[in-house]
């Protein structure tokens, strides 16, 4: 199942960036191009999940619309639920991809974090999406 391995790379980003730290809310972004149904993610994350430190998370999918770029007119077109890869301003089919394919685990909660237990900032992209793999995160004790 597609799921299952796209909740075996957000298992290695998020144990990554926890650290150890217990972890409650997953937050991740995933264009509609992924093809991800949100609730097929969240049951796979709980079989991903159970038998390793992380049992216990939830997933919280913000899903990012498709949107083309018409190389011919410039023109920004939303997909919308169909995807038809045509330019809503000319028509033309020569348009490329300018959202949809985001696939990013963009913050995670923590358990028992400080502050308003909420960990901002840009963390793992998934294989292919080129990224430092280098952490920029401050990590605390
Ligand atoms: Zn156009």
């Amino acid at each position: 199942m597609h799921e299952l391995s796209v909740c075996g790379a957000i298992a290695d980003i998020v144990t990554r960036h926890a650290d150890g730290r217990p972890v409650r809310v997953i937050h991740v972004r995933v264009g509609q191009l992924r093809q991800v149904v949100p609730d097929t993610l969240a049951y796979c994350w709980e079989l991903v999940s159970a038998q390793t430190p992380l049992a216990g998370s939830r997933i919280s999918v913000e899903s990012v619309p498709a949107r083309l770029r018409c190389r011919a007119c410039g023109h920004v077109t939303d997909v919308g639920a169909v995807p038809v890869f045509a330019c809503g301003g000319c028509g033309g089919f020569d348009a490329e991809v300018v959202s949809g394919e985001e696939f990013l685990v963009t913050s995670l909660e923590l358990e028992s974090a400080s502050a308003d237990g909420a960990e901002r900032g840009d963390s793992g992209a998934m294989p292919g999406k080129a990224k430092s793999p280098e952490e920029s995160e401050g990590a605390s004790a």
